[in-house]
C-alpha cells in the first residue's frame, strides 16, 4: 500500500480532520500515532483504526507546549522505530472578537496551540525525518482559508493561520536541498465538531452561500488532499499553499 513502512503522527488526531487524516493514512498502510489534548477522542480513533485492520496508537498532547511536541516525536520513534509522516492540525477557534477588544489571554492560547503548536512539532519532527531519508519523508501542516483571507472577528485565527502558510514555505525553502517536502492546507468551512459545535444555523447558512460549490466540505475530502501531499504522487511539491475550499476564497 501507499504508505506501507511508513510512521506517521497526525496532531489533534482525535476528531474531525485530524481523524479523516489519521484514518485515511492507516488505511493507506501507515503506522499512525494519534496525539490530542482529549485523550480518550485519540484512543477511540486509535481503536476504530484497529478494529478495521490497521495500526495506530494514541498518547495525550497539548500542542501548544514544547514539551509534549517532543514527546510525541519520542514516543512515535519508539514504539515504530522511526517518523515519515506528520501532520500538524491540532488547532482551535477561540473566542470573536473585533481586534481593539481582543481577550489577550485567548490570542495567547490560539497563537500557542495554532501557530507555535506546527512549528514546535517540525522542531522535532524534522530531525528524526532527516536521519530516516529525508527524501521518504513529508510534511503538512494545517492552515485554513483564513491563511489567506480574514475570519473577520478572529484575529487570532487568522493571524496564526497566516503564520503557519509562513513557516511552512520557510521550512520547504530550508530543507528542500535534503528533499524533504513540506506544505500547508487551506480548508474552507468543514462539517467537524469545530465548526457544527460553534455556529448558529443561520451563520451555518450565510457560510454555505459564501461557497461557491453550495455546501460546507467534509473531512474526508480535506483527507484526500493532504494524504495525496504526503505521497509519492506529489514528488514535485513543496512550499505550497493547497486551497481545499469549494471556491470560498475564489470571490
Ligand atoms: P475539531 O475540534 O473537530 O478537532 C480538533 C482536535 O484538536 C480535537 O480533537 C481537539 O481535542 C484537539 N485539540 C484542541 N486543542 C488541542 C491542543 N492544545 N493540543 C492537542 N490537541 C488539541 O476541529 P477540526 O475542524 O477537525 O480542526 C482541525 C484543524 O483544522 C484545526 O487546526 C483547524 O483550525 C483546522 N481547520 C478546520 C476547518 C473547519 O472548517 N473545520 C477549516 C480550516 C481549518
Amino acid at each position: 500500500m501507499q504508505f506501507d513502512d511508513k510512521v506517521a503522527i497526525v496532531t489533534g488526531g482525535g476528531s474531525g480532520l485530524g481523524e479523516a487524516i489519521g484514518k485515511e493514512l492507516a488505511a493507506k498502510g501507515a503506522a499512525v500515532v494519534l496525539s490530542d489534548i482529549n485523550l480518550d477522542g485519540a484512543q477511540r480513533v486509535a481503536r476504530e483504526i484497529s478494529d478495521a485492520g490497521g495500526t495506530a496508537s494514541a498518547i495525550e498532547q497539548d500542542a501548544g507546549t514544547k514539551e509534549d511536541a517532543e514527546k510525541v516525536v519520542r514516543y512515535a520513534v519508539e514504539t515504530y522505530g522511526g517518523l515519515h509522516l506528520s501532520v500538524n492540525n491540532a488547532g482551535i477557534s477561540g473566542p470573536a472578537a473585533p481586534a481593539g477588544e481582543t481577550d489577550l489571554e485567548a490570542w495567547d492560547k490560539v497563537i500557542d496551540i495554532n501557530l507555535n503548536g506546527v512549528l514546535y512539532g517540525m522542531r522535532y519532527q524534522i530531525p528524526e525525518m532527516l536521519s530516516a531519508g529525508a527524501e521518504r519523508c513529508a510534511i503538512v501542516n494545517m492552515a485554513s482559508i483564513h491563511g489567506t483571507v480574514a475570519a473577520i472577528g478572529n484575529g487570532a485565527y487568522t493571524a496564526a493561520k497566516h503564520g503557519v502558510v509562513g513557516i511552512t514555505k520557510n521550512a520547504a525553502a530550508e530543507y528542500g536541498p535534503q528533499g524533504l517536502r513540506i506544505n500547508s492546507v487551506g480548508p474552507g468551512y468543514i462539517m467537524t465538531p469545530m465548526v457544527e459545535g460553534n455556529l448558529s444555523p443561520e451563520i451555518r447558512q450565510q457560510l454555505v452561500t459564501r461557497h461557491p460549490l453550495g455546501r460546507l466540505g467534509r473531512p474526508e475530502e480535506v483527507a484526500h488532499v493532504v494524504c495525496f501531499l504526503l505521497s509519492e504522487e506529489a514528488s514535485f511539491v513543496t512550499g505550497a499553499y493547497y486551497l481545499i475550499d469549494g471556491g470560498y476564497t475564489a470571490v
